[in-house]
């Protein structure tokens, strides 16, 4: 039996030879990326690290482990804060997936995007990011990055190639969401991403929604690519954990920037992590397959007002979603036609399925209601009727339509 004999740097020439040889398909490298039994004991999954202290026989190891001479990269393991085999696992797992370099795990999504923004802006920088991101995002860069002097900037969402008109000599970070928070909008990645390297522009994409099975935004030219990995990636709403994996040129600087600033995942959350990722590629097809029925089904309604979701070919996004991404995913917007708040209530306080709370990307469906209008100023948001964000999970869709045509029924009947 093999003993405990992982090793960081082979492990990370190991991941380097697979990628320059593979042909496996994603299903499959979801299921072999991320662990070497043979490491481990042979068990099949890398074990939890409980560990804020390793320990060292020598000054030279101890030395030698903390950074690489050469690329200022850490290499070994040196503190829990820095990271444990587990968290390499992870880390390297989706490294593979969407085709980085390295990858930083942090304590939740919200770390990840703070330690992006972080790691390339300082005072009097411009920072360019889309209107309608995720709002503690957006509260993130109003509430500290303008404290610390950076200027921020919202774009239009579909501007595309147009971003280049926005750039000033001191634009250091565009920041995107893709489709957006709440309304789903979609951005032309490429077009955006092409312009800014040819600024030396560093460009951030939150990846949440898609997961790496639906979009991969450093084939497109993004340079951070993160995950709220609380959601799809862990699947089954119980921890909270961010990552961002990064090409060759920003990874020093964002390892640097989420160790510094005290980002870290949790042992156990890690692990939980990637138990989840070993399973997202077939919960990723069964949230898209009931999302897109559940839509169809209410853009049939005459409750709905409209369904925000880039899989509807009649969506405004469609023909951009279906350029870049791989697949979509089980969250979507709608806005009902005017109701009174009686009615509001009437549906959604007695939904039996659809339970109301904040998150989503676990197995099971949520409904929350939204307010896009309070959160955009660069684009408007024009519609008077109220919005709901629906996440779709892998209960019976016939289930799930039926719990929302009981909802209908109940806000009609409080009028
Ligand atoms: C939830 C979410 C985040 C934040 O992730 P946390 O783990 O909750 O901090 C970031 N981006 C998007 C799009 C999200 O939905």
């Amino acid at each position: 039996m093999p003993a405990c004999s992982f090793d960081p740097l082979r492990h990370l020439t190991d991941i380097m030879d697979q990628k320059t040889e593979r042909q496996h398909k994603t299903d499959t490298r979801v299921v072999h990326t991320g662990r070497t039994p043979r490491d481990f004991h042979g068990v099949v999954n890398t074990p939890v690290y409980h560990a804020s202290t390793f320990i060292f026989e020598t000054v030279d190891e101890l030395l030698e482990t903390r950074r690489d001479r050469a690329s200022g990269a850490y290499v070994g393991f040196t503190y829990g804060r820095e990271g444990t085999p587990t968290t390499r696992a992870l880390e390297d797992a989706m490294t593979e997936l969407e085709g980085g370099y390295r990858a930083v795990v942090t304590s939740c999504g919200l770390g990840a995007i703070a330690a992006s923004l972080m790691a390339f802006l300082s005072a009097g920088d411009h920072l360019l990011i889309v209107d309608s991101l995720y709002g503690p995002a957006r509260a993130f860069c109003e509430e500290t990055l303008r404290k610390f002097g950076v200027d921020i900037e919202y774009f239009d969402p579909q501007i595309g190639a147009g971003i280049e008109a926005l750039f000033r000599p001191n634009t250091r970070v565009v920041y995107l969401e893709s489709p957006c928070s709440l309304t789903f909008e979609v951005c032309d990645v490429p077009a955006i991403a092409k312009a800014c390297r040819a600024r030396d522009i560093v460009s951030v994409m939150d990846n949440t929604w898609a997961s790496p099975i639906g979009f991969r935004p450093l084939r497109h030219g993004i340079d951070v690519s993160l995950h709220a990995a609380t959601k799809y990636i862990s699947g089954h709403s119980d921890l909270m954990l961010g990552i961002a994996v990064t090409t060759e040129e920003v990874f020093v600087r964002l390892k640097q920037t989420a160790s510094g600033a005290g980002y870290c995942g949790g042992p156990d959350d890690v692990y939980m992590a990637l138990r989840g990722l070993r399973t997202l590629p077939i919960r990723m097809e069964r949230h898209q397959r009931s999302a897109l029925k559940v839509a169809q089904w209410l853009q049939q309604r005459p409750e709905v007002d409209s369904v925000m979701y880039p899989a509807l070919p009649d969506d405004p996004g469609h023909a951009i979603w279906k350029r870049d991404f791989e697949a979509a995913s089980g969250l979507f917007g709608l806005v009902l036609k005017p109701c009174s708040d009686a009615q509001f209530a009437a549906m959604l306080d007695h939904m039996t399925l659809f339970q109301m709370g904040y998150s989503w990307g676990g197995y099971e469906s949520l409904v929350v209601p939204t307010y896009p209008g309070t959160l955009r100023t660069a684009r408007p948001w024009a519609s008077d009727g109220r919005g709901l964000r629906l996440h779709v999970g892998l209960e019976d869709v016939d289930d799930l339509i039926d719990d929302l045509e009981r909802g209908f029924q109940r806000l009609a009947a409080a009028a």
